[in-house]
């Protein structure tokens, strides 16, 4: 964890950046809170800079996602404070709707892995209130909230004028959360929203434009390291101008469209030529076991073995155990 700017400590998790703003001895806030099990880190962390008695005037959230919410309702019910997000993202933290499902055919590592993700909701009813309709962001008056969807529907930016420090939430991300490489390299640079996750990308790149006009000198994302400097501006401006939208994809031409109840129009999914040749696979994997036991039966017919039949031709993959999305 590093302070990113003044009252501004990043903690940065495997999965999901966690921010804590706020000076010692004043109100503080913490901005989401990573994948679920990070409870306790959390609030060791707080614990450890503000205070074990003290507690935070509220979470915010960039948005709902599981590497955003995870340790929400958790760190919510132990302080007893609100969680503040964007109206468009209360159907989806409040278990009225789930998210619209990952997108496997945008390309890219992580959309390869989402055919395995299960959906993942966390109901915070007891805790959600909107974010204020000015702008303004609960317990951090220097503070504005901006609109970013794109990446979720009511995804937010928070920013700080006096010093320009912008915390973005997934709407740009400073490593390629996309590929292996990035995942392991962890290569700092600016780059887009988890593809698979994104669910309209007109609206994912106007938001890194809308954030480029701000032009931040520090900037905290949701995945990866802190960016500052006086040429961050500029950077992002020239990312922002050069912003790709995938070729193809399931959200690519045909967006999701939401409102505050949920889903209003999910597009078909695109052709996703994976799962035949899987089933495929599967298929001439059990055909060939069969006839390998078959044989073997009569091979050892008579024999009272029992060391066939050991059903290794039913035996499915289970290519991700636990099967959890990281949301992103
Ligand atoms: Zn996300
Ligand atoms: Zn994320």
């Amino acid at each position: 964890m590093r302070l990113i700017a003044p009252g501004v400590l990043q903690i940065e998790f495997n999965i999901g950046n966690v921010y804590l703003v706020g000076e010692p001895g004043e109100p503080w806030v913490v901005v989401d809170t990573s994948m679920p099990g990070h409870f306790e880190q959390v609030r060791n962390v707080a614990s450890g800079r503000f205070g074990a008695d003290s507690r935070p005037e509220a979470i915010l959230l960039t948005h709902g996602h599981m590497d955003h919410i995870g340790s929400a309702l958790e760190l919510a019910s132990y302080w007893g404070v609100p969680v503040y997000a964007h109206p468009l993202e209360k159907p989806f933290i409040t278990g009225q709707a789930t998210y619209p499902p990952a997108d496997p055919t945008v390309g890219g590592a992580f959309a390869f892995m989402s055919r395995f993700f299960k959906p993942y909701a966390v109901d915070l009813s007891d805790h959600y209130q909107p974010l204020p309709e000015d702008g303004s962001v609960p317990g951090l008056p220097e503070w504005h909230w901006h609109h970013t969807p794109g990446h979720a529907p009511g995804q937010v930016a928070f920013f700080r004028e006096s010093d320009r420090v912008l915390l973005t939430g997934d709407a740009v991300t400073t490593y390629n959360v996309d590929t292996v490489s990035g995942w392991t390299r962890r290569e700092p640079g600016l780059f887009r929203p988890p593809s698979a996750t994104t669910i309209d990308w007109t609206a994912a790149r106007k938001s890194v434009k809308r954030l480029a006009a701000l032009e931040p000198l520090v900037l905290g994302p949701g995945h990866g390291e802190a960016l500052s400097g006086d040429d961050l501006p500029e950077r992002l401006a020239e990312f922002s101008e050069a912003f790709i939208i995938p070729l193809k994809g399931r959200y690519v031409t045909d967006p999701v469209v939401t409102d505050e109840n949920g889903i209003v129009y999910l597009p078909p999914p695109a052709p996703d030529p994976l799962p035949r040749v899987a089933a495929g696979v599967a298929v001439a994997a059990a055909v060939v076991g069969l006839g390998f036991l078959a044989a073997k039966k009569k091979h050892n017919s008579g024999s009272s073995s029992s060391s066939d039949g050991n059903g290794d031709a039913d035996a499915e993959s289970e290519p991700n155990a636990d099967g959890k999305s990281p949301g992103a």
